[in-house]
């Protein structure tokens, strides 16, 4: 089963939280609606990088994020990033994690999320049910976005286990 990287968008690559923002991230201000611009601020280096996480450990890249399919058309251009597959949510409970459960199924998963917290009861099921499939939830702090660490946590997980 070909491993599954899953990357949220706010928090992890959009480091909301960071004040000042860290080097590296350029503002871009998104049309959010007719009149409403949304700035957001990344790291054109995060595309490469998760490009070659994925080619190193055979996983394929996808989207768990709230900007849906909107990701593909507004943030990956911006750093680099091919169209990906979108995890789409549809549950009105359970925050990200039933879609996860049946997007991922059987395939080994590393998940960067800044919002695995918001319900930590759901995130020890989530974990528990996968079992004994990797499950690597790679939390990413809004106020650094995904550093160098959250990738080699990502790559060790997959590397222990496959
Ligand atoms: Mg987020």
């Amino acid at each position: 089963m070909r491993p599954l990287i899953l990357i949220d968008v706010d928090g992890p690559l959009n480091p909301w939280a960071a004040n000042p923002k860290p080097p590296n991230y350029r503002p871009f201000d998104i049309r959010v609606g007719w009149w409403r611009k949304l700035r957001v601020w990344l790291d054109p280096e995060h595309g490469g990088q998760l490009r070659r996480l994925a080619e190193e450990t055979g996983a394929e890249l996808a989207w768990a994020t709230t900007w849906l399919h909107r990701a593909n058309t507004e943030i990956g251009p911006r750093i680099g990033l091919p169209e990906l597959k979108v995890v789409e949510f549809h549950d009105a409970h359970g925050w990200k994690y039933p879609a996860v459960a049946r997007y991922a199924y059987e395939r080994p998963l590393a998940w960067f999320d800044d919002d695995f917290a918001l319900d930590r009861d759901r995130c020890r099921e989530f974990v528990h049910k996968r079992r004994p499939l990797t499950t690597a939830l790679v939390h990413v702090d809004p106020a650094t976005g995904i550093t160098a660490q959250h990738l080699s946590e990502a790559r060790k997980a997959f590397s222990s286990n496959l």
